[in-house]
């Protein structure tokens, strides 16, 4: 049995290396970030060009299932796999980790609404774990940012008073109630990407009475069979071969 693993995850790694070497894996990265860390298995970089590159790709390069486990911020990759398997009749499966609880944070739909929400309510010091591409939408907005990034923010625009801390999760919740105290923050604007390995900011938040303006996640495309762990993605492989 030959799957594809769509990756970028803690959870696409553990998943290659629980499936290997019975199943015959390969693993996809976008290649977004240098000297990614790389499950075991068979590897491939690169996106696949669109809808056609991943339809061509999956005719050349047939595999018995794909699975998604990407980020659940990956949502063009997501529907992409998603619609393309079903035109091809490819097995399909989503694993996408459970998202946090919302608690008392303030849930908002986009990067745009969040920078909307920090002005009109007037944060002044912001942690920013948006990731690179995010920070733009806050451009406009003023107040001092910590940008956490595992890359430097592209070719954009900034906001004025900003720090970049570049890093790498995962993060200790200790290091973060740290870095909030240090740098005195008023307001963290998260993603809800959901998982223990970046839950600490949102834990040390909570306890520093620090506000959250979390983003929801993008919905997952209609009709996917998903599960919410790598061992019930196991099993769901498991049970095809
Ligand atoms: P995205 O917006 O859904 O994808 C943009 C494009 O990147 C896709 O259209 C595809 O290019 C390519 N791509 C994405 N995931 C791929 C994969 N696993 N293998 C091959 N190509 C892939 O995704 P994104 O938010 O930029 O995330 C990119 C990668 O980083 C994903 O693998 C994701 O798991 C990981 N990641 C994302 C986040 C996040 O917050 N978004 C956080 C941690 C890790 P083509 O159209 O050319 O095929």
């Amino acid at each position: 049995m030959r799957i594809l693993l769509l990756g970028g995850t803690s959870e696409a790694r553990a998943l290659a290396a629980r499936l290997h070497p019975q199943v015959d894996v390969l693993s996809s990265l976008a290649g977004r970030v240098p000297d990614p860390a790389l499950p075991v298995g068979e590897v491939r970089i690169g996106g696949f060009g669109g809808v056609d590159g991943f339809r061509r790709w999956l005719r050349e390069n047939p595999v018995d299932a794909v699975v998604d486990a990407t980020h659940p911020f990956a949502s063009t990759m997501t529907a992409t796999a998603a619609r393309v398997c079903a035109e091809l009749g490819v097995a399909h499966l989503v694993l996408a980790r459970p998202a946090w609880p919302h608690g008392d944070a303030i849930v908002v739909a986009s990067d745009t609404e969040a920078a909307k929400t920090v002005a009109e309510r007037g944060f002044q010091r912001v942690f920013l774990t948006t990731g690179r591409s995010g920070a733009a939408a806050f451009a406009d907005v003023d107040a001092w940012f910590l940008i956490r990034a595992v890359t430097p923010p592209e070719e954009q625009e900034l906001p004025t008073r900003h720090t970049i801390l570049l890093s790498r999760g995962p993060y200790r919740y200790e290091d973060e109630l740290a870095l909030l105290r240090e740098h005195h923050i008023d307001a963290l604007v998260t993603k809800n990407s959901g998982g223990a390995m970046t839950r600490g900011k949102i834990d040390a938040a909570a306890d520093l009475g620090v506000a959250v303006v979390m983003v929801d996640r993008p919905p997952l495309p209609a009709g996917v069979t998903t599960v919410g762990s790598v061992d019930e993605a196991v099993k769901w492989v498991n049970g095809r071969s």
